[in-house]
């Protein structure tokens, strides 16, 4: 595996197309975009690295699963009354298809979807409340209370939130949004600002490797069904409009962030961090995609194979 990692590592740093990375969130144009890392967490307790695995990150858009983990433990099937669970084959900041479906976005991966399921999990709750509630839960599957959200770039991301108050406001004007939009936004883009490293993401995401079990502590963190329906919605919407391309290509449940970070899940084997700033032109991390399509070659990990 190690020796697999330190491959992969040496081809990215040859790449030259290393994407383009998202300027729309101006705080994370000040990063280093010829950076690389790769980690993979294993249900046996093993870390493995390479590249600049403990590199701190913005998940962005990877937070969406943990949102979505706790809104199913807080409303169990009641979420989908909230949110669909459809690929949408649309961009992630899409407004077209919410018209047609009177504001219940697709799926919770899409910004939309992801701004209800935030609207839901608050239920009444300050919005501080909700984020303290977030960073438990990341730090409870990490074992790790060093991660932090960080607040620059949730500030940047409040300074340009004209796409995703459009989509709270429409959702709202549906009645879908029960609380203040600003109110939701400011949770929703703190929770996209969280910072990880590879090796935390890797081990963040090992309780859907192990059907909803997280290793650290053995505790159940999401019962089985649900773990196997996340990976599922991973699978089928956590790349956007290049989901079927993430699928044909890896074959594994991922979700991916503007951050340049995608987390990916080989249930039973692993769980696997790579991280690269730059992206392609839907919006996933470019050497990252390339990089899983070179593990999943060298270690036969697949949903769809033995
Ligand atoms: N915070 C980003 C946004 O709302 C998340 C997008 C992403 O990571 O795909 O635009």
């Amino acid at each position: 595996m190690q020796q697999i990692l330190d491959d992969i590592a040496a081809q990215m740093a040859l790449e030259t197309d290393r994407g383009k990375v998202a300027d729309y969130i101006p705080q994370l144009a000040h990063v280093d975009p010829n950076q690389f890392g790769i980690a993979v967490a294993t249900p046996d307790g093993k870390m493995y690295t390479a590249g600049n695995a403990s590199t701190l990150f913005s998940i962005q858009s990877i937070s969406k699963i943990f949102t979505l983990t706790i809104a199913l433990g807080k409303l169990g099937d009641g979420l989908w009354t909230h949110v669909g669970r459809e690929p949408s084959g649309d961009p992630f900041n899409s407004i077209v298809m919410l018209e047609h479906e009177t504001g219940r976005p697709r799926n919770p991966f899409i910004n939309a979807g992801a701004i209800a399921v935030v609207d839901a999990i608050m239920m009444g709750h300050e919005p501080k409340e909700t984020l303290g509630e977030i960073l438990q839960f990341v730090h409870f599957i990490t074992d790790d209370e060093s991660i932090r959200f960080d607040h620059k770039v949730a500030a940047s991301e409040m300074a340009h939130k004209d796409r995703n108050a459009s989509l709270a406001y429409f959702m709202k004007s549906f009645g879908r949004l029960k609380h203040d939009v600003d109110k939701v936004l400011g949770v929703y883009f703190h929770q996209c600002s969280i910072e990880m490293n590879c090796q935390q993401l890797a081990s963040a995401g090992l309780y859907l490797v192990s059907n909803g079990v997280d290793k650290h502590s053995g505790v159940r963190v999401i019962n089985e069904h649900r773990a196997r329906r996340i990976n599922s919605l991973m699978m089928m919407c956590g790349h956007y409009d290049g989901s079927g391309e993430f699928a044909y290509r890896v074959g594994l449940p991922g979700k991916s962030g503007v951050g340049g970070g995608i987390l990916t899940i080989a249930p039973g084997k692993g769980s696997i961090a790579v991280w690269s700033l730059g992206l392609d032109h839907i919006g996933n991390s470019k050497l990252g995609l390339k990089a899983l399509e070179l593990f999943v070659q060298e270690t036969g990990w697949s949903v769809f194979a033995e």
